[in-house]
């Protein structure tokens, strides 16, 4: 039996950074993961946006910090993670939208996010030959960037390890042991574990972690594509991303990254529910008539690769976090729909102050996203 203070399940955006963050604070932990090395679920799959313009208190608390981590990560760890902040565009081509926007606006700024409404000047300004037919602003948040995934989860890993965290790799957790109200053991197929704490961070396979101990955590995959183009040089800033519905998709976003490809994404309508992760022939046909619509100048870039990934989704949209009523030692830190890249680092930071230090200070984020809330909420900017 392999003995720590904290086990997390899941080597993925969420697991890595969170190691770090505990062993920071003199905890001995270890990560199970069940594929070969860290980020190969549904990190690898992520295009790389990181956001603080979210529509609540937590998910934009959570981000700012993450913001704030990421932007000077190269400075203070010297590791290079493509960090871009250019900011989040939503375009504005119709009155329902910037009604909707508009309202948002207001509630966002409470928060002290630095976003605003900018004209149609400022829109081509930033994203030069954008289709101005009918353009009437959008919303601009110039603190958002983006960063590689691949390099953000391989450098908290390394990170992590130095500070001592043990990752076990090849290692899927197959069954769970319980005493009373709290998990005794930890089973893989190679060994036993045991921890005061033990953290459910497995993404799309959040809630059969679940029931290995008989809880029934709302997480239900949902398959989502994405691709990106070769490189070219840098001639559009921000992340795009238009909210209009069509008749297939519910909205689509893409930006240009810090090699100078374009990377997309589209929010499939209806969800496809489920874990398939097979290409699909509808994807490039559906998302590039958007794209080409909104923005014709992608029109020469030539395509280098499309793949397809899985969104932990819950009910309401909003990740799920904080410590179970029926097992007391299980902390969880799943749901992360489309946005665990961009919680991992700041929820990571929080999550430790509430493991190691039992910080009240963040009651406001396990409050709000409880496992125990009534799922009823509907996340604006999901
Ligand atoms: C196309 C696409 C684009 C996206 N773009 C963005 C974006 O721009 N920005 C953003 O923030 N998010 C984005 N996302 C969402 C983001 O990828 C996910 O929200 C995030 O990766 C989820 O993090 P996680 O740590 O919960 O899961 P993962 O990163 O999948 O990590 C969970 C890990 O748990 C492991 N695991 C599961 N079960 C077990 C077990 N029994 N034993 C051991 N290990 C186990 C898995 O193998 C996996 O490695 C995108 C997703 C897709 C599909």
């Amino acid at each position: 039996m392999k003995t720590f203070d904290v086990i997390i399940i899941g080597a993925g955006s969420i697991g890595v950074p969170l190691s770090f963050y505990l062993a920071k604070k003199g905890l001995k932990v270890a990560v199970l993961e069940k594929l070969a090395s860290e980020g190969r679920g549904q990190n690898r799959a992520a295009i790389g946006g990181i956001r603080a313009t979210h529509s609540d208190p937590s998910k934009i608390k959570i981000c700012q910090l993450s913001i704030d981590i990421l932007k000077n990560f190269k400075n203070e760890y010297g590791k290079e993670i493509d960090w871009v902040q250019g900011g989040y565009l939503y375009p504005v081509y119709d009155d329902a939208t910037e009604i909707s926007l508009k309202k948002l606006l207001g509630k966002q700024k409470k928060f002290k996010l630095n976003l605003d409404w900018v004209t149609p000047e400022k829109v081509n300004e930033l994203v030069p030959g954008i289709n101005n037919n009918d353009l009437k602003g959008a919303t601009f948040s110039p603190e958002d960037g983006s960063c590689s995934p691949l390099k953000v989860t391989g450098a908290y890993l390394s990170l992590a390890r130095k500070s001592g965290v043990e990752f076990y790799f090849n290692e899927e957790v197959v069954s769970i042991e319980t005493n009373g109200n709290k998990i005794s053991t930890i089973l893989t197929a190679k060994e036993k574990y045991s921890a005061e704490i033990i953290i459910n961070a497995a993404g799309a396979e959040a809630k059969e972690i679940g029931l290995l101990v008989g809880l029934n955590i709302p997480v239900t995959p949902d398959s989502h594509e994405a691709g990106i183009t070769e490189p070219v040089q840098p001639f559009f800033k921000p992340m795009v991303v238009d909210i209009r519905p069509d008749d297939y998709s519910l909205n689509y976003y893409f930006y240009q990254n810090k090699e100078g490809q374009v990377v997309f994404c589209i929010t499939p309508k209806p969800p496809i529910v489920g874990k398939d992760i097979d290409n699909t022939s509808e994807f490039l046909p559906l998302v590039v008539k958007r794209m080409l619509s909104l923005y014709p100048r992608l029109r020469n870039l030539r395509i280098r690769r499309t793949w397809r990934g899985l969104y932990p989704m819950t009910p309401d949209g909003f990740p799920i976090v904080g410590f179970t009523k029926e097992i007391e030692n299980l902390f969880l830190a799943v749901g992360m729909c489309g946005q665990g890249f961009m919680i991992g680092p700041g929820l990571g930071l929080i999550a430790s102050e509430i493991i190691a230090d039992k910080s009240n200070k963040y009651n406001f984020i396990t409050e709000q996203l409880s496992l125990y809330r009534n799922f009823s909420g509907v996340e604006m900017l999901k």
